[in-house]
């Protein structure tokens, strides 16, 4: 198929987080074209958990995820989709008193950002929520109900039927192989042999992003590391459990089908695009899985696949225009927070876009923050 000569505005990367941006885009009026290498969602969104969770450390990130959660509420009317969503909650564990401490501030930076139905909990309450778990080494918990699981492909799909009814082109199978600038701005990119001009293109390329911003000469300090996830056979707690993450070493679980799917992240990982699954992983994960839940010595382990997460130096999204050329914007670096994120994320840059100040404003992920030393940590990562 030929690519249009111009567009509006031209997203890079068809993931979740391009085709939320590409669908709000189009509402707002304009006609962007969306260019994705493979397939639609076929990137770090088909590989995460679809935690959807408003428990975080800062107050714009918690505001940003419960935007997101009343869209993903309203996605069946909204997008004529189902959003695949679970609220099925989010219990965090702290076993050091630095983590209750955290938790307890966290909490209260989530209430003033308004989520008013997360709680602190002691050790025996949060073992009513999982008895199966470990917990003579808990010193805290927190929990907040109305977090829980939404459907990575579900909203991907959801939102890129609605772009496309809308008038929004999505081209697959369409890697973009160059980005052109002239005299600071970008002007056109290229991709099957053709350039396509634009005076708006954003940079939507998750793990890739980096590699994006390279062809137009744009720094992006987003690096890619390996992320692995196992899912059980049929295994059943004795009641229905949480999103449960053991904080300190990050090991967590769900209701995966009729099995458990189990995560942890690995601190040794160095930054890389392989995406095998190293076996020998899953022996240590087993290992802290078996601490925290002893039940799951009886669990036999059915499949595993590994993504990539997308970190930034300060574990925020990189939302802004870049600062050395005009024209090409960031919407990045999600620190294995893109899911949850994206809903929110892009109706508030669509509405920057679209001319207008968006609802919350974007100023604390503007890639600026980097050269002015200015980061904003997250410290409520998994
Ligand atoms: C194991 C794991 C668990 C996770 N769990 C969760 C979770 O529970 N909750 C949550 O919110 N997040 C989670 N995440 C993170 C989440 O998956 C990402 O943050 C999110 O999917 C990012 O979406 P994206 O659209 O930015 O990136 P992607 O889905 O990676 O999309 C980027 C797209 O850009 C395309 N692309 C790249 N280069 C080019 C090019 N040159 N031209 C055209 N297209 C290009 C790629 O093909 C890709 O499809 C998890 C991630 C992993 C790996």
């Amino acid at each position: 198929m030929a690519l249009p000569s111009g567009a509006d505005c031209l997203i890079i990367g068809g993931g979740v987080v391009g085709c939320s941006l590409a669908f709000h885009l189009a509402r707002g009026g304009m006609r962007p074209l969306l260019l994705e290498r493979a397939t639609l969602g076929e990137g770090s969104t088909a590989k995460g958990a679809g935690g959807v969770r408003q428990q975080f450390s800062t107050e714009v990130n918690v505001r940003v995820s419960r935007m997101s959660r009343a869209m993903l509420r309203r996605f069946p009317d909204e997008i004529g989709a189902t959003a695949a969503l679970r609220e099925i909650g989010y219990l965090l564990l702290a076993t050091t008193d630095v983590e209750a401490e955290q938790f307890a501030r966290n909490v209260e930076v989530q209430r003033t950002a308004g989520l008013e139905e997360v709680r602190l909990l002691s050790p025996d309450q949060a073992l009513e929520l999982v008895p199966e778990l470990r917990g003579d080494d808990l010193r805290a918990a927190t929990f907040c109900p109305t977090d829980g699981l939404a459907g990575p492909h579900e909203v991907t799909t959801g939102y890129a039927a609605a772009a496309r009814r809308l008038g929004a082109r999505i081209v697959e199978d369409c890697a973009v192989e160059a980005v052109e600038r002239d005299a600071g701005r970008v002007i056109s990119v290229r991709a099957r042999g053709q350039s396509v001009a634009a005076s708006i293109v954003v940079n939507c390329a998750g793990a890739y992003a980096a590699v994006v911003g390279a062809m137009a000469g744009v720094s992006v300090p987003v690096k890619p590391y390996r992320r692995h996830i196992f899912v059980t056979e049929p295994f059943s707690l004795s009641r229905p459990a949480p999103m449960t993450v053991d904080f300190h070493t990050s090991f967590y679980f769900h209701p995966e089908g009729d099995g458990l799917l189990l995560g942890m992240s690995d601190p040794a990982e160095p930054p890389s695009f392989d995406t095998s699954v190293a076996w020998d992983f899953l022996e240590h994960l087993i290992e802290h899985a078996t601490w925290r839940l002893p039940v799951l010595e009886r669990a036999t382990i059915r499949t595993g696949w590994a993504g990539l997460y997308e970190v930034s130096p300060d574990n925020q999204a990189i939302v802004g225009e870049a600062p050395e050329l005009a024209g090409f914007w960031l919407c990045c670096g999600f620190s294995g927070h893109g899911f949850m994120q994206a809903p929110a994320m892009g109706h508030l840059l669509a509405e920057r876009l679209l001319g207008g100040e968006p609802e919350i404003d974007l100023a604390p992920y503007a890639p600026q923050r980097f050269a002015r030393g200015d980061l904003r940590p997250e410290a409520a990562v998994i």
